[in-house]
């Protein structure tokens, strides 16, 4: 273990809504939807412009139903329709090809007028969390070092960068069982033969099937954008990444190369096998293309089914003293299920006039309990509770901690309030959570040799006043 201590002075520090952590498709429109709400919102990007492996990774086409996804998204191709810059849409392509440039561009150009402030040149370098929490992410913008203390934090690395510096369980398979990576490139149609180059570094291909993985995709232009698989490294770890982004450039001019000289007959090849004996190197996207070296291992993932079907899950709700789950909505009433089994029919009348607590749409759920102690405890044992009950409550998983005091000296008890929030709104868990701090309390109360307060209900009657015995509290 290494004991650098960072000495930078002036580390500068920085108090924001919503941290985002990646500039790519998912951390822009993460950070705009969460402007829309009106936070202060910073967006940490490593590299020179955004969009991530869809602009510096050259992937450059939008797969799936590009017209159907929301307004913001929208509002992106929209603006690369009107400039001309994204093929028409089809429904029945697998992939809808757009100009990388300028999408980076309008990415740039829409988050900045949401109100968004862009880091470029930083990341996420450390992270602290204290009861499941992030309460300070170390983020290097240039050469500059930033405490940031965020209330919210969106990990859109794609690596999940945060859980694993905070030691959340994360699933990080390695080189070849994760998602192999690919170098894009693209070749140009010079229309005059050009003389082939092998360096002596690079591979030599002799036939189809030794070349990497290769697609050709032509271009009306000329243009030819190739997508080369790299296989055999680690994009979770940055050593084997950087290694991964030498061979990746080997390989590529051992397959220039090939293509120039041989061509590619290959299921995803061009120009009927014929060698690509007019076209030269023209571009090579800023970054390897990389996907899920790490990822974060959650309570449930979604699967194909789920985003094929719109997974929704039931709202919970609850109306005055009655809690269920919705079952059906109709035009005049909505069907609750109780926890009990029971069906209710409400009328959405009365559903709209009332408060109504959506458990559905909760991310967390906040608890407060008290523990009542006799009257008569020892008073140097009382300071020694709300430290047990903390510890109590911070050693259950999901929990983050708020408060625990002796909060009153009740007319039977003496009374320590604990308050906590369960980060899950499943209320499974926060049962089993509540049951194993109970258990624990009444560990804690033997131990200590106390007693709960039992409630006591003192009554005085008229005959014993008669027998001239005052209650307290009435006048002698
Ligand atoms: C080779 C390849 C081909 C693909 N082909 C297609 C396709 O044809 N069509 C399609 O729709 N999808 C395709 N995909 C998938 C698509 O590109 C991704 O799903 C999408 O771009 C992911 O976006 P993202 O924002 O989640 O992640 P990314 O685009 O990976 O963005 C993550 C961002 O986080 C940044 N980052 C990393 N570490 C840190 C840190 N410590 N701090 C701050 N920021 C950090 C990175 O620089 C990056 O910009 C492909 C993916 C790959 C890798």
């Amino acid at each position: 273990m290494s004991d650098y201590k960072i000495a930078q002075t002036g580390l500068k520090t920085r108090e924001i809504d919503v941290l985002v952590l990646g500039g790519g498709m998912a951390g822009c429109f993460a950070a705009m939807a969460a402007r829309r709400d009106g936070a202060s919102v910073v967006l940490v990007e490593p590299t020179n412009a955004l969009g991530g492996q869809g602009t510096a990774g050259g992937v450059a086409g939008f797969c799936g139903d590009s017209e159907r996804v929301n307004d913001l998204f929208a509002e992106l191709v929209a603006r690369l329709r009107k400039s001309g810059r994204i093929d028409p849409y089809d429904p029945n392509d697998d992939r809808r090809a757009y100009d990388l440039e300028i999408c980076a561009f309008y990415l740039q150009e829409m988050v900045a007028e949401k109100g968004v402030e862009v880091w470029l040149h930083a990341r996420a370098i450390d992270a602290q969390a204290a009861s499941g929490h992030v309460e300070k992410v170390l983020v290097s913008c240039g050469a500059t070092l930033v405490e940031v203390r965020p209330r919210v934090v969106i990990d859109a690395t794609g690596n999940a960068t945060i859980p694993d510096m905070i030691g959340l369980e994360t699933l990080h398979l390695g080189a070849r069982k994760q998602l192999p990576m690919s170098l894009y490139f693209t070749l140009w149609d010079t229309h005059k033969p050009v003389t082939p180059f092998l360096p002596d570094s690079c591979p030599r291909f002799d036939n189809d099937d030794n070349l990497p993985m290769t697609s050709l995709h032509c271009f009306a232009d000329g243009r030819v954008e190739v997508k080369m698989k790299v296989v055999g490294f680690d994009a979770a770890d940055g050593f084997s990444l950087s290694q991964a982004e030498i061979h990746a450039r080997r390989q590529m001019m051992g397959l220039i190369y090939y293509l120039q000289t041989r061509g590619y007959r290959g299921r995803h090849g061009a120009f009927g096998g014929k060698p690509l004996s007019t076209h030269v190197l023209a571009s090579v996207s800023r970054n390897i293309g990389q996907r899920e070296g790490r990822r974060i291992v959650g309570r449930y993932t979604i699967t194909d089914d789920d985003a094929r079907t719109s997974l929704l899950r039931d709202d919970a709700i609850a109306v005055g003293d009655f809690n269920g789950t919705v079952e059906q909505i109709g035009i005049k009433s909505t069907r609750v299920r109780s926890v009990n089994g029971e069906q209710i029919v409400m009328s959405n009348a009365d559903l709209l006039s009332s408060r109504l607590r959506n458990f559905g749409r909760m991310r967390e759920r906040r608890v407060s309990f008290i523990v009542s102690l006799a009257l008569d405890s020892p008073p140097d044992t009382l300071e020694r509770i709300p430290p047990q009950l903390r510890a109590i409550v911070e050693a259950e998983k999901n929990v983050r901690l708020d408060r625990s005091h002796f909060a009153r000296i009740g007319n039977g008890s003496l009374d320590f309030e604990t308050v906590y929030f369960v980060t899950t709104p499943d209320y499974g868990r926060y049962m089993d959570i509540q049951q194993s701090i109970n258990l624990h309390i009444i560990e804690m109360v033997q131990r200590e040799g106390l007693d709960l307060a039992v409630p006591v209900q003192r009554v005085w009657r008229d005959h014993v006043e008669a027998a001239g015995v005052t209650p307290p509290g009435k006048p002698a």
